[in-house]
């Protein structure tokens, strides 16, 4: 069992006290710390940055009612991650094929940015995911933040690895870090990002994951 933190974590009292906003604001909304999702038999895990508030926040699944869900799912099943028809809903009944997601910062921040105290805070529960996959061989970072959180969650030297879209890592363990512009609506509206460039880093993982 992967170390998680509780439904009312009260590690990071920003997020507390927004989270006790939201509860009052939204009291149909999950509202807590989202966990991840996918089996501990995953070779893959992707590393998002942190809830979005009508998203993950609001359905309790990681990337779940939001436009960075859409994307994310419809590529995932593309390239054999994903089995099912994504409906932006958690009970849709999509399963992960080898693959789990988790977000670097577990808690929903106000305008989505934590603060460098929040994501150092959350990292130890990153840190505990990455120690508790035995099948792991590759990780993708949605953004830079993801990328130095999961160097730091695994006590790797941020100075070593540049974050790149489409750079690779070896990690010199046996496992790869994938690097990727985060999916948010942002970077894919204004262009940052294509649905196109999406799929090649999958492309390129998939193929490591043949290999
Ligand atoms: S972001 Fe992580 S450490 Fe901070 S309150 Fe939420 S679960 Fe706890």
């Amino acid at each position: 069992m992967i170390d998680a933190p509780g439904h009312d974590c009260p590690d990071c009292p920003r997020l507390v006290e927004f989270r006790h906003r939201n509860r009052a604001a939204f009291p149909d909304f999950h509202n807590a710390p989202v966990p991840s999702f996918g089996s501990e038999d995953a070779r893959l895990l992707i590393v998002g940055l942190a809830p979005g508030l009508k998203g993950a926040n609001r359905t309790g699944r990681p990337f779940t009612g939001d436009y960075a869900g859409d994307l994310l799912y419809a590529t995932l099943g593309a390239f054999g991650f994903a089995r099912g028809t994504y409906t932006q809903r958690p009970d849709d009944g999509l399963q992960l094929v080898g693959c789990r997601i988790v977000n670097a910062v577990r808690c929903v921040p106000p305008e989505n940015k934590p603060t460098p105290a929040e994501i150092r805070t959350c990292n130890r529960f990153l840190a505990a995911e990455l120690a508790g996959l035995p099948k792991l061989a590759a990780i993708l970072a949605l953004g830079r933040i993801a990328h130095d959180a999961s160097l730091r969650a695994l006590g790797l030297k941020l100075s070593r690895f540049a974050f790149g879209h489409g750079a690779e890592h070896d990690l010199g363990d046996g496992r790869m870090l994938f690097d990727s512009y985060h999916c948010s609506r942002y970077n894919t509206n204004t262009g940052v990002l294509t649905p196109e460039m999406f799929r090649a880093v999958f492309a390129r993982i998939r193929a490591r994951l043949r290999s």
